[in-house]
């Protein structure tokens, strides 16, 4: 497929479906128009990878839909200079988002096969900033903590402690909680003392599985 055929695609994606729902972050906005989504999305699915759905991408998992990404990116307020965790990385696709925004990306994912799979696909687009791990995701990742954002892409239960107790002060976590088939979006910021928490409708994810999410 010609290069010019996705990059209309891409346009489109963000022109049709984000931007009237209110995205508007301009640094969002570019990662969006830049970061190939085809490359992430396995066949016989990839000519729709700029559709207004999410998509399978084996294992039971899925690549979320474009809106859900860019809602779940601009609520992280990311800066250049941030440190970001993400968990559940699944295709990849939104940890390339997130390398695009952020200085240092850490991406945990439970299935392994998931993960060798994204890394190799980020690899080959050229990102450096990315730290990939196989494991549960609900512990966080202590040895790069505190994070000043931490994004969960699969629905749990409740916000796992760890996750909090990884925040930096001022740092924002953005996840999806309820129960199995439906959550919705929380954005907890870490105070001075404590913590705010906001929260922004519903969504449906797949399950966050561990020890601090479903069993
Ligand atoms: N953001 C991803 C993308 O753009 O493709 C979508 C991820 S998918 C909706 C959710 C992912 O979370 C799945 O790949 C799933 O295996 C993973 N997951 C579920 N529980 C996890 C856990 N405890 N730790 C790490 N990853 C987990």
């Amino acid at each position: 497929m010609k290069e010019d055929h996705w990059e209309k695609e891409r346009k489109a994606m963000v022109w049709e479906q984000l931007v009237p729902r209110g995205i508007k972050d301009e640094r969002v906005i570019q990662a969006f128009l830049k970061v190939p989504r085809h490359e992430f999305v396995p066949y016989p699915d990839r000519e729709d990878s700029y559709g207004d759905f999410p998509l399978p991408i084996g294992e039971g998992q899925t690549i979320s839909q474009p809106y859900m990404v860019a809602l779940m990116t601009e609520l992280l307020k990311l800066q250049e200079e941030d440190r970001v965790l993400e968990i559940g990385t699944g295709s990849g696709y939104q940890t390339a988002i997130l390398a695009e925004l952020a200085k240092e990306v850490y991406t945990v994912e439970r299935i392994e096969i998931l993960l060798e799979r994204a890394k190799k696909i980020l690899r080959r687009l050229g990102y450096k900033n990315i730290h990939f791990r196989v494991g549960d995701g609900t512990l966080g990742w202590e040895e790069f903590a505190p994070y000043n954002a931490i994004i969960v892409t699969a629905g749990s239960p409740e916000i796992p402690q760890p996750l909090l107790d990884q925040l930096e002060e001022g740092g924002r976590l953005v996840i999806p909680v309820g129960d199995r088939y439906s959550q919705v979006l929380i954005r907890v910021t870490r105070k001075r003392r404590g913590f705010k928490r906001e929260n922004f409708g519903p969504c449906v994810f797949v399950p966050l599985i561990g020890k601090f999410g479903w069993s």
